[in-house]
């Protein structure tokens, strides 16, 4: 397949995907075939997997040839299981592969204790002696009690795969407890929300923590991840979230902790909006929306959420006080992010200390020039007066 030299040069900066724009040669190629990418001149750049339907129209797996994608497979998720043998501690709960990151592309695997979940992302990832190779290889290297997948309905149907469902792909369990931190959470493999719990922010719930103290409130707390960790810091926590469902297990994961916290079912919006008017006091602020900015498009609307959420909150602290804000909006970067909040600042006329700039925790690793590798930013920040 032959790529325009847009398309190869991006391949030597070690950026994984080339688009279909330019892609311009490429006779007959099946869906989710592996495809030897080649320069205008017809030099061997390295190998690739294609899809049919996607804009990426090729994604990188090795810069040698590949003869056995299974195997490649197999031999690279066992290098990503040994990355996180050095980095993963505290915790039973965490990302194994993170497609891209790991040269997998297409491929996301998360532990939760003794179940693991798959997502499965492109067509060549969907081939059946693929997805064989997947299964064995977790099962070889980690003895897991059951393997869910977790199927994302949009992304089979951009990827042009057949409908599936959600399911147990062997094994018998599908739902079990994790320890992240010290702190134990329900997990259930075929319920809840992306895949089940938000691992990415693992670290950031313990650094958080760190500094939490006094009476606490926890923004878009979904399962209670920030609000549980900061209980054993705080007087008092509340917990807001518009989704019932999410609250109703953020309360099974208070009682498992011996905890009791205030759950509220809401809009954050419009909960922080009332409380600042009314001059209510907090000393610890969580505020981890959901991404606003699901497209370039959004960015403006985007930031002007943020800086609605984190003025309000800022206007809300003791001195003294800690706001831990984050954003997953990949369109959001890092410092438009700092900026928004900066900006939030300057209008409340206080002066807030950078007590730490965070991302997604070590298991969600970033490749260095590929930017879609990175989404998550979290910074917490001290009030001084
Ligand atoms: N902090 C959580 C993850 C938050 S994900 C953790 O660490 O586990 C974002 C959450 O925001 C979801 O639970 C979603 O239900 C909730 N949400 C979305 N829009 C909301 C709104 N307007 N008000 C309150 N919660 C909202």
């Amino acid at each position: 397949m032959k790529l325009s030299t847009r398309g190869a040069t991006r391949l030597q900066a070690r950026h994984p995907w080339v688009y279909r724009s330019d892609i311009i040669e490429a006779n007959d190629v099946p869906p989710g075939a592996i495809v030897r990418a080649l320069d205008q001149r017809g030099k061997f750049l390295g190998t690739a997997l294609y899809s049919s339907s996607s804009q990426i129209a090729i994604r990188m797996i090795s810069h040698g040839s590949v003869t056995d994608l299974p195997d490649l497979v197999a031999e690279r998720i066992r290098a990503a299981i040994a990355y996180r043998k050095e980095l993963v501690t505290n915790t039973d709960a965490y990302r194994i592969v993170f497609s891209e990151a790991d040269f997998l592309p297409g491929l996301i695997v998360d532990r939760y204790s003794d179940v693991l979940s798959v997502q499965i992302l492109t067509q060549a990832m969907d081939a059946a002696l693929v997805r064989g190779a997947v299964v064995q290889t977790l099962r070889e290297e980690l003895q897991p009690a059951g393997i869910v997948e977790r199927v994302d309905a949009r992304i089979r149907e951009l990827e042009q795969l057949p409908p599936l469902a959600s399911r147990l792909l062997w094994g018998e369990k599908s739902s079990t407890v994790i320890d992240m931190n010290g702190v134990r959470f329900h997990y259930d493999g075929l319920e809840g929300q992306k895949t089940g719990a938000f691992l990415d922010q693992r670290e950031n719930y313990a650094a958080a923590a760190q500094y939490a103290h006094g009476e606490a409130l926890d923004a878009f707390c979904y399962q209670g991840g920030f609000a549980l960790h900061l209980a054993p810091k705080c007087s008092s926590v509340t917990g807001v979230d518009s989704s019932r469902p999410a609250l109703e297990m953020a309360e099974k994961n208070a009682a498992l902790n011996g905890r009791e916290l205030e759950w509220i079912e809401g809009n954050a919006f419009d909960l922080l909006r009332e409380y600042a008017a009314a001059h209510r006091r907090y000393d610890t602020i969580v505020l981890d929306p959901p991404a606003f900015a699901k497209t370039r498009r959004d960015l403006e609307k985007a930031l002007g959420g943020y800086k609605e959420l984190n003025l309000r909150a800022m206007k809300m602290l003791r001195p003294g006080g800690i706001l831990v804000t984050c954003s997953c909006s990949f369109h959001v970067s890092g410092a438009d992010f700092l900026e928004v909040v900066a900006d939030a600042a300057r209008d409340v006329h206080r002066s807030f200390r950078l007590v730490e700039n965070r991302g997604a925790a070590k298991d969600h690793p970033m490749l260095l020039n590929v930017p879609e590798t990175s989404y998550l930013k979290c910074l917490i920040l001290m009030v001084s007066n």
